[in-house]
């Protein structure tokens, strides 16, 4: 689309004709219509739980409510939604720190197997819990530039998928060199990603199964931030799945 402006142009005081300038804007109206698009599935997804919790406490605030277990059973939910909303806050924060900031990555020399290892700490319970294994295989020892804060998100991001994600299996994570790239991996031997969603699962609060992936508390956000900051380090990241095979992340940053 084109915005055009008509300048006339004079000179010694008479009209000497007129400058048509044309200005490309399909970019800027794409990207407000992104905008407006994102506040309207954030304001979506807010609201969802609100109304939840809404709904439930007037019900506990009735004069005449008298229902212990009705109680006990309203609470874990408002708990449980106020987990999801805090949550959501957390990711659309990320998201909006990572596209005001994109030029700002604060790139240092870091050891990725070292981040990575830190990340796993924080899972180690939960992989226990649901009875996966880890098994690492770090083949890339180097050092790489990146945003140590960052970097550390898009592993989190990917490795809480695999879990939440997986019954049973083991979670595989490498790293290695490919080229002029660092490559990291991440595999799982869970549910897996049908053909047809993979291309849109890197879409803000996209979820392959909507009632199914909200019970397990995720906000749809995770791997766009995963793909925002994988891309302002100039990588790209790839997706491999089977249905009830399991889902492998390939992570690819320029060295
Ligand atoms: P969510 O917070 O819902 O996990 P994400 O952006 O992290 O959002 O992921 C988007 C969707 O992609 C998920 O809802 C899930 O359906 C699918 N997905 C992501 N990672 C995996 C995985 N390791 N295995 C199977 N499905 C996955």
């Amino acid at each position: 689309e084109y915005q055009s402006i008509c300048v006339p142009v004079t000179a010694k005081g008479k009209y000497r004709g007129c400058l048509l300038l044309f200005q490309d804007v399909s970019k800027t109206l794409e990207g407000e219509k992104m905008q407006k698009r994102f506040i309207a599935d954030a304001s979506h997804e807010l609201k969802t739980p609100i109304a939840v919790i809404k709904g439930m406490v007037e019900i506990l605030n009735r004069d005449n409510f008298d229902d212990p277990q009705m109680e006990k059973e309203f609470l874990t939910q408002i708990e449980s939604e106020i987990n999801r909303l805090d949550g959501l806050v957390k990711d659309l924060l990320i998201l909006s720190r990572l596209s005001l900031s994109n030029v700002l990555l604060t790139k240092e020399f870091n050891d990725m197997n070292e981040i990575i290892n830190k990340a796993i700490q924080s899972f180690k319970k939960q992989i226990n819990e649901k009875g996966l294994k880890l098994v690492c295989d770090y083949q890339y020892q180097s050092p790489i530039r990146c945003d140590a804060m960052k970097m550390s998100q898009v592993i989190i991001n990917l490795l809480s998928n695999a879990i939440k994600y997986s019954d049973q299996g083991t979670i595989r994570i490498q790293t290695y060199r490919e080229n002029n790239f660092f490559v990291c991996t991440v595999a799982d031997e869970g549910q897996g990603i049908a053909k047809e969603n993979l291309d849109k699962i890197f879409h803000r609060f996209y979820r392959v199964d909507d009632a199914r992936t909200r019970s397990k508390g995720g906000s749809g956000l995770g791997l766009s931030i995963v793909k925002s900051t994988v891309e302002a380090h100039g990588g790209n990241v790839e997706v491999d799945s089977e249905l009830n095979k399991g889902t492998k992340f390939i992570v690819r940053i320029p060295l």
